[in-house]
């Protein structure tokens, strides 16, 4: 009898047939990476597999459980292993860590380089929980806490302490869309052994790949990409060499894990990514131009546009923009402002971001800045470009934009 069955998916290693003709296109590795239809009666999804205690056959198997993929259901099912394999494939990463938000994604990577004394180099532009993570749950633990200007590059150097325990990137920054030079801060953590994380939620680890850049940890959001549909709350840690075995412990003993109908969500979220993704770059190009030459719009802030200030970094480290990006209102009272807002038919206001709808929220990012300031000269605002045709919401945004009178 093996009723320890689901042990056979093969190992995180097993790349399948085409390893031996190169390594195939992102796209090709999104549409197989972690399925294994042998282990599933032919099933071309890995099925939903809802499991906390796993049966051993026999006592030797019970002794010797800790070399069992499968073992316990808080470190990972079938299911969960699928998307570890798909987000590590993507990322090209040792491993993944999965966790129940992109904010723990964020949490737990802090924590793990988290000790009394040690120093963390966080960019001014970082996402807000993240800041708050820092201020409210590093900071009181001992944790020191630097935040920098994101334009610093290899200025960063001058911030290092010796107990500098860990540098956060984020590319591009949160609400402002700034880009930090990712190699230039690398090498300068590299020449100290300074572990490096980033929040790659924006690119969704499809334009961008850090950990090719010598990035330690690129930390994502499953909850807006990956997932895409805006119904999964999602993160994703994806874990360079060497960094893996104690990331995937760490998380272990902290209890972060996925349940399967989640880790499934996400899994046939990604399946569609390059298609989805490839729809929200054109797209938002297209409505960043078309917002540039508004009379009602002081600046467009997304580094595909040639007048944005991080234009070459992101020609250089890129292959393509999301569907996310900033503008500048000029200023506008608030009566003003709902007028438009409140009349939009296709934008949604909310939280979050990268499923296939889309979203327009005015953001106040000055209240989330200690090491530099933001102050644009008007209201700052969020859009989020769907999967809608583009003209229909250009028409929807000229309308709006005309409602400000
Ligand atoms: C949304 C977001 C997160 C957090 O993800 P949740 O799943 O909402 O916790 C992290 N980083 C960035 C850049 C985000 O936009």
């Amino acid at each position: 009898m093996t009723l320890n069955t689901i042990e056979t998916s093969p190992p995180a290693s097993a790349d399948g047939p085409s390893e031996a003709l190169g390594s195939p296109d992102l796209k090709t590795t999104l549409c197989h990476a972690g399925r294994h239809p042998e282990a599933h009666s032919g099933a071309v999804n890995v099925p939903v597999y809802h499991a906390s205690t796993i049966l051993f056959p026999t006592l030797q198997a019970l002794d010797t459980k800790a070399e069992a993929r499968v073992r316990y259901g808080r470190r990972g099912t079938p299911t969960t292993y699928a998307l570890e394999e798909a987000v590590s494939a993507l990322e090209g990463a040792e491993g993944t860590v999965l966790t129940p938000s992109g904010a723990m994604a964020i949490t737990l990577t802090l924590l793990s380089h988290a000790r009394p004394g040690a120093h963390f180099l966080i960019p001014d532009n970082a996402y807000g929980p993240c800041r708050h993570a820092c201020n409210e749950i590093m900071i009181p633990m001992g944790v020191e806490v630097t935040f920098y200007d994101p334009a610093i590059g290899a200025g960063i150097a001058e911030l290092l302490r010796d107990d500098t325990a860990l540098i956060w990137l984020e590319a591009p920054g949160s609400q402002t869309f700034e880009m930090p030079d990712i190699p230039a801060i690398v090498a300068v953590a590299k020449a100290k052994g300074i572990p490096t994380a980033i929040d790659n939620t924006w690119a969704g680890g499809y334009f961008l790949r850090p950990l090719a850049m010598g990035v330690d940890f690129s930390v994502q959001a499953g909850t807006k990409y990956l997932c895409g549909h805006s119904d999964v709350m999602s993160g994703t840690i994806a874990c360079g060499p060497g960094r893996h075995a104690r990331m995937k412990d760490f998380a272990a003993r902290m209890g972060a894990c996925v349940g399967p109908d989640d880790a499934y969500l996400v899994l046939r979220g990604m399946r569609t990514m390059s298609v989805r993704m490839e729809q929200h770059y054109r797209a938002a190009v297209e409505i960043a131009e078309w917002l540039e030459d508004r009379p009602e719009v002081l600046r467009v802030m997304h580094p595909a546009l040639p007048s944005d200030p991080g234009h070459a970094i992101w020609k250089r480290d890129f292959t393509g923009a999301s569907g996310l990006f900033g503008f500048i209102l000029k200023p506008v009272d608030r009566p003003r402002l709902a007028r438009m807002m409140d009349g939009l038919r296709f934008f949604g206001m909310g939280a979050s971001w990268g499923g296939f709808e889309s979203l327009l929220i005015p953001t106040n990012p000055a209240a989330l800045r200690s090491a530099t300031n933001w102050a644009p000269g008007g209201q700052t605002m969020r859009m989020h470009v769907g999967l809608e045709a583009p003209g229909d919401l250009i028409a929807d945004l000229a309308a709006g934009l005309e409602r400000l009178g």
